[in-house]
């Protein structure tokens, strides 16, 4: 049975923009020992800018951004929303035939014919293109049509103000083994991470990838406390799923994720998770 006071504390965190699905994550949260946050959409905005666009071979810039922009015109990700943005035109559905996202490395499709790759190094090299690496501060978002490579857009994204409370807060709360995952490149994980006062960093991780790293992660702990997974569930339902305690970020994310989470937060702000602890902590001295 679950004591009364629990009922109090989720309550109170609801009014907050917190929900949490049971008392039992409520009681998991007084002995959160490690936080794994995922980047994209959590620690940062998730809101990517093109910021430079390099054709090369016989395409230009603008079939380079066309292209790119009709191979992700069916895609939630924040890197499709930025090409799209910048595209910015009319996109004509009946050209696009064979449409496939591939998670965490981009997309495959046919436009008018050509089969367009629109993603990051994993997917070029699996698709065995001949591509130049682009060492850049953002994300490379590398083209190929019929299997040649055509060029490359870079995309940056900008860390939230309120990441940096999150991390402060935790650490404050005597919860220091703070770790961050992504799919995305070394160069640009690092760079955050540092920033953000992250000192434990996995880059380049598909989602299936994650999903291992947590568990590896659990299996090597040495203390005894939960696991919290932060993620924006684009991508990372499973990861939610499998941490101790999963929290989905943004009132906006899918079904999936809230789905697989045992905790949501409303807003898009990782410091809500500090509340929440706190909730927690101040339910359990009332209740026992
Ligand atoms: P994160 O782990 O940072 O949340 P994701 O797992 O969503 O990132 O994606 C990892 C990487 O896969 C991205 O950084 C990008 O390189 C590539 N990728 C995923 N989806 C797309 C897409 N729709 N278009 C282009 N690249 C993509
Ligand atoms: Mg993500």
């Amino acid at each position: 049975s679950i004591p009364l006071g629990f009922f109090g504390g989720i309550g109170g965190a609801s009014k907050n923009g917190i929900l949490i699905k049971g008392g039992n994550y409520l009681e998991g949260l007084n002995d959160v020992d490690t936080v794994v946050f995922d980047k994209t959409g959590t620690l940062t905005k998730g809101v990517f800018k093109v910021v430079e666009i390099r054709e090369k071979g016989s395409i230009n810039k603008s079939e380079l951004l066309e292209y790119a922009a009709y191979a992700e015109s069916y895609s939630n990700h924040p890197i499709a929303k930025s090409i799209l943005k910048k595209y910015d035109k009319e996109i004509i559905k009946e050209y696009i035939k064979n449409y496939n996202e591939i998670s965490g490395c981009g997309i495959k499709a046919t436009i008018r014919g050509k089969e367009i790759l629109v993603g990051n190094d994993k997917l070029m090299e699996r698709e065995k293109i001949r591509y130049e690496k682009i060492n850049a501060f953002g994300t490379v978002v590398y083209i190929a049509v019929d299997k040649q490579y055509a060029g490359y857009i870079v995309i940056s994204d900008e860390i939230k103000k309120d990441s940096e409370r999150a991390i402060k807060g935790l650490k404050s709360l005597g919860i220091n083994n703070i770790v961050m995952f992504t799919g995305d490149n070394k160069n640009v994980a690092n760079k955050i991470a540092e920033k953000l006062g992250i000192d434990k960093v996995y880059s380049e991780l598909l989602p299936q990838d994650k999903v291992e790293k947590i568990e590896s992660l659990e299996r090597e702990k040495k203390t005894k406390g939960k696991l919290v997974f932060v993620g924006d569930g684009i991508n990372d339902a499973p990861v939610l799923a499998r941490a101790d305690i999963g929290v989905a970020m943004g009132a906006l994310g899918s079904d999936a994720a809230i789905e697989a989470s045992d905790v949501v937060i409303m807003t898009d702000e990782p410091s809500k998770l500090i509340n929440a602890i706190k909730i927690a902590r101040r339910t359990k001295k009332i209740v026992w």
